[in-house]
């Protein structure tokens, strides 16, 4: 997608850092609020990431762009949920991005590559500071990415939620997203469920009391059947419980997928002593959680990431604002490598 130069000064975000990691950028930029930040990264490819045997080595050449690109923005300036694991809550408390915010954050993204002109799939998570279902405007967002990125990017919207107490538009926010990813993307949209452990009393410390218990977070999404992938229950794996037979209860295999990942090495997870059980880029580390699962008959990705990506901040939770949050650790000082691999634009003669 190209950019006419009206739509360039339209869209113009100030870039006030940006900071190479080994898969892509961090970008911390003006909004319309104060700072926010966003991330675009390439991917290795699901062969690389996902349910395989072997450990992810570090210096791995991306796909290209074209094949997926995956772009995190922040839907809050800050964050008032205080997550034990998460660096966010340090920059502040959590402020709405406006809708403008949100659109820019996307175009400053697409702007680092302007060779890329489309992608047969662009990832767009929700999940870089804030917690997105605090934010109205997330909805109208992803109306507007079908409309005006989705033509040359096949967007694919994730929105990421650890389902907050205090929250009393979460049921409206919820439904109207499944309505999106049901009928706006017709399934190709995602909805996460950041749940970490079956263990309520654990889940009240690591999320400060302020998610709901899984009950409640049941009966939230009670009638609400997926398009698509089904909706996903997040676990970064840690020392905290995970029993199949409770999730049993409440979460049905038909609507509902489990996904494992590694629990990111923040300064916050590192200050609560928060980490990932053995090697976490190696997925024997998830063996026997995932054996558990699928036994229970859950549908089970397991994730896993080389060091270089982990350590290069990639995920909601590493912010760079503050001066006492995460810097990341890996930074990139030669230009990002891709497979040489020929895509074709799917549906598209070229
Ligand atoms: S993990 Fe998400 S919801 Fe929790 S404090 Fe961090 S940004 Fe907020």
């Amino acid at each position: 997608m190209e950019f006419t130069e009206n739509e360039c000064k339209q869209s113009a975000m100030p870039i006030l850092k940006q900071v190479p990691v080994p898969t892509g950028d961090i970008l911390v930029v003006q909004g319309e609020r104060g700072k926010l930040e966003l991330l675009s990264i390439g991917d290795y490819g699901k062969e690389v990431n996902l349910n395989r045997d072997t450990a992810v080595p570090d210096n791995l050449p991306l796909i290209p762009l074209e094949r997926k690109w995956v772009i995190t923005i922040s839907t809050q300036y800050g964050c008032s949920m205080g997550c034990t694991f998460c660096d966010v809550p340090k920059v502040g408390k959590g402020i709405n991005a406006t809708l403008t915010d949100m659109q820019r954050q996307v175009i400053a993204g697409l702007q680092l590559h302007p060779n890329v002109t489309w992608s047969n799939r662009l990832n767009i998570h929700y999940a870089r500071m804030g917690e997105p279902t605090f934010n109205p405007a997330v909805l109208d967002h992803a109306r507007w990415l079908k409309d005006h990125i989705d033509p040359e990017y096949s967007v694919h919207p994730v929105v990421t939620t650890m389902c907050p107490r205090d929250n009393e538009w979460l049921k409206t926010f919820l439904h109207s997203w499944v309505r999106i990813k049901n009928r706006v993307f017709r399934g190709n949209a995602g909805l996460q469920l950041s749940i970490n452990s079956t263990d309520e009393s654990v889940r009240d410390k690591i999320f400060r009391k302020s998610a709901l218990p899984l009950w409640k977070i049941a009966t939230l999404l009670d009638g609400c059947v997926p398009v698509g992938r089904k909706f996903t229950l997040n676990f970064a794996v840690c020392e905290w419980p995970i029993e199949a037979d409770v999730l049993l209860r409440y979460f049905d295999p038909e609507r509902f997928l489990v996904k494992l990942t590694p629990m990111h090495e923040t300064k916050a997870a590192h200050a609560h002593s928060h980490k990932t059980l053995g090697d976490y880029t190696n997925p024997q580390s998830y063996k026997a959680i995932q054996a558990q699962l699928e036994q229970a008959g859950y549908e089970v990705l397991v994730f896993v990431t080389s060091q270089d990506e982990d350590l290069s901040r990639i995920t909601c939770g590493n912010a760079i604002l503050s001066p006492q949050a995460a810097q990341p650790e890996r930074v990139r000082s030669l230009p990002l490598r891709f497979t040489n691999e020929l895509v074709t634009r799917a549906g598209h003669v070229i």
